[in-house]
């Protein structure tokens, strides 16, 4: 039998979409605290938000005739027409969330308008206005949320353990303090404070509250670019200091926060080579543009944007991270000295210096520091080779070692990048060499033989799991070619069993380029339970992630096994060769996997060693 749905459970199902967890309730009552032009919001949880969720705010308050209207679905004062929707500059527009809130829970609203004598305090249960009084108090408004879903069984067993619903909640209310520095947030959890804001404007001061003293200041700062249209601010971590997933990228569009697969990906893609794979950046990263040119109504929780040209806000985020990362990618400085940072220098990051005055503590390790130079390298004058394996050099401040393998790698990861649009060198072999492959390899090499002749690999199926290598890339002519083919398709095998995500062999398909179809997809999966996946960009990489990966894990592949190697002693003009090849570099401060390729120690280190 068919039924219309009675106006209580049509509310419930409509709020599943705005209420997910309790850490949207705090999400959307943050949001209308800012746009009520609040400069204080103080955020009081109990129990990961199951008992009671408070919002207060000294904005501009409710006023009294329009309280109850506030609550009511479809009920806003940031729209008026259809045409403001394409050019929508607060964070809230759709007039749900206060309904959406109130149908699932009890909710006390203690307001009073900037212009108006008192206050007004309304109490709603499931919805349902129980209560309603004038009150006294400063403007601004206080939200109350208790009992979340204690009129929705079914959604409060899905509620998960206090510790992760906290999370969640610290997740955005960490958001929105740095996409609003402006703004003192405060965040207090069972009675205790844990998190502060100093709404002193800058975005620094927010991140050294979020990530401690040494992360917070570590972080680079993306290099302003003026009159752009895509303005791309934020700040990106260092080379040095990476993450295992990429759970640290934030971003932010026209000071919303959103999901964005292809942006994640632009920025992860901004550190290619500069820190080891499987690792990822860590950035805070705020777009903005005109709102006309970005959809924000494409996904219920307002999660997701699309853009009018999409590609052209990924070459921009790509850039402007590019900027700030390689322009400040220092050497790595050996410091055997602990004592105060020169005070040119951002605080040490992964070892902070002991305590002052302390000298001469023997390390066992090489102290990586922070950046001191900024851009390419200084020209290197080649002094000798130690233990076959380092180059040691002369710059213009102190004295360089470099790893001779990782230097080249890296010499010779850029040169094939560059000529792979022209196509790269190869080697035809006199005689075809046949190599058995292991089962599982097999079927890729035949997959990808497109992409392996262009990378200069030319094999074709013998029948079974036999291939036959008629060429090889050039600079790896004097290797095996059984050698190429097998690191070669172990590459292939990480890089495509990674890149297929719990979706599926999306990677192909999208490739970069699917700019059209950027936040619809994944609006549909991601559904009422858009918050679960929030934070971590799970759908992220397999829509990035293809082709253009592959081919560039093959190139680091082919550049690690082409590489002069450890233990080969080089003449004179060897070692300045690759001096001169490595100052031509993009990066030349890390191999392609992110490791180092020289240590630095400055003329004043020597001198502070010799205690001169
Ligand atoms: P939306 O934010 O999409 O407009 P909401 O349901 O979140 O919808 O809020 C409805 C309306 O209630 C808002 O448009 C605003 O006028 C008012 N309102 C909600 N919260 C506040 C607040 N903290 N301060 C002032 N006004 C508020
Ligand atoms: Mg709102």
């Amino acid at each position: 039998m068919i039924r219309i749905l009675p106006p209580e459970i049509v509310a419930q199902i409509a709020a599943g979409e705005v209420v997910g967890r309790p850490a949207s309730v705090i999400k959307e009552l943050v949001e209308n605290s800012i746009d009520a032009g609040a400069r204080e919001i103080r955020i009081e949880v109990t129990d990961g938000g199951r008992t009671l969720m408070r919002v207060a705010d000294d904005g501009c308050g409710i006023p009294a005739a329009e309280v109850e209207l506030a609550f009511q679905r479809h009920a806003t004062s940031k729209l008026a027409s259809a045409d403001d929707l394409a050019r929508i500059a607060t964070l809230g527009f759709r007039g749900e969330a206060l309904a959406s809130i109130a149908a699932v829970s009890r909710v006390t609203c203690a307001t009073r308008a900037a212009g108006e004598e008192t206050g007004t305090l309304i109490r709603l249960e499931g919805g349902q206005v129980v209560s309603r009084r004038p009150i006294g108090r400063p403007p601004g408004t206080t939200v109350t949320v208790e009992d979340i879903f204690y009129n929705v069984p079914a959604r409060r067993k899905f509620l998960r353990s206090s510790a992760t619903e906290r999370r969640h909640i610290d997740a955005w209310v960490t958001r929105y303090a740095m996409a609003y520095p402006g703004l003192r947030f405060a965040l207090v959890h069972d009675g205790r404070e844990v998190f502060r804001s100093p709404g002193s404007g800058r975005v620094r001061d927010v991140l050294v509250a979020v990530y401690g003293v040494e992360v917070g200041s570590a972080l680079l700062e993306i290099p302003p670019e003026e009159g752009a249209p895509v303005r791309v601010e934020g700040f990106v971590s260092p080379p040095h200091l990476h993450r295992a997933d990429r759970g640290e990228i934030t971003l932010f569009v026209n000071g919303r926060w959103v999901q964005d697969a292809r942006l994640t990906y632009a920025i992860i893609q901004a550190y290619h080579t500069l820190i080891p794979t499987g690792r990822y950046p860590l950035a805070v990263v705020m777009v903005s543009l005109p709102p006309e040119d970005v959809d924000v109504n494409v996904h219920p929780a307002k999660a997701e944007v699309r853009f009018r040209d999409g590609d052209g806000v990924f070459r921009a985020v790509q850039r402007a991270v590019r900027q700030a990362v390689t322009g400040e990618a220092g050497v790595p400085t050996m410091r055997t000295v602990l004592g105060p940072a020169p005070a040119a220098q951002v605080p040490e990051v992964r070892f902070p210096p002991g305590p002052a005055g302390e000298r001469y503590r023997p390390t066992p390790m090489p102290l990586i520091a922070p950046p001191v130079s900024p851009g390419g390298l200084p020209p290197l004058r080649v002094v000798g080779q130690v233990a076959a394996t380092y180059i040691i050099a002369e710059g213009p401040d102190g004295l360089y070692l470099i790893d001779q393998h990782a230097a080249h790698e890296r010499v010779l990861y850029e040169q094939l990048m560059a000529q792979r649009e022209k196509g790269i060198p190869v080697q035809m072999l006199l005689e075809p060499a046949a190599v058995d492959l292991p089962p599982e390899w097999a079927g890729l090499v035949e997959a990808h033989q497109e992409t392996l002749r262009r990378l200069g690999l030319e094999v074709e199926p013998f029948g079974g799991n036999t291939f036959l290598v008629r060429a090889l890339p050039a600079v790896l002519a004097a290797t095996h070619p059984r050698e190429v083919l097998m690191e070669v398709a172990q590459g292939l095998a990480e890089e495509s069993g990674s890149a297929e995500g719990p979706g599926g062999g999306g990677a192909e398909e999208q490739g970069s380029g699917g700019a059209e179809e950027q936040g619809s997809g994944g609006a549909e999966e991601q559904g009422s339970g858009g918050a679960e996946e929030q934070g971590s960009g799970g759908a992220g990489e397999r829509r990035g992630r293809g082709a253009e990966e592959i081919e560039r894990a093959i190139i680091r592949r082919v550049c690690k096994r082409g590489a002069i190697k450890a233990g080969q002693v080089l003449s004179r003009e060897e070692m300045e060769e690759l001096l001169r090849a490595l100052e031509e570099c993009e990066s030349p401060r890390t191999c392609p996997h992110g490791r180092p390729t020289m240590i630095h120690i400055s003329t004043a280190q020597l001198a502070r060693e010799f205690q001169r």
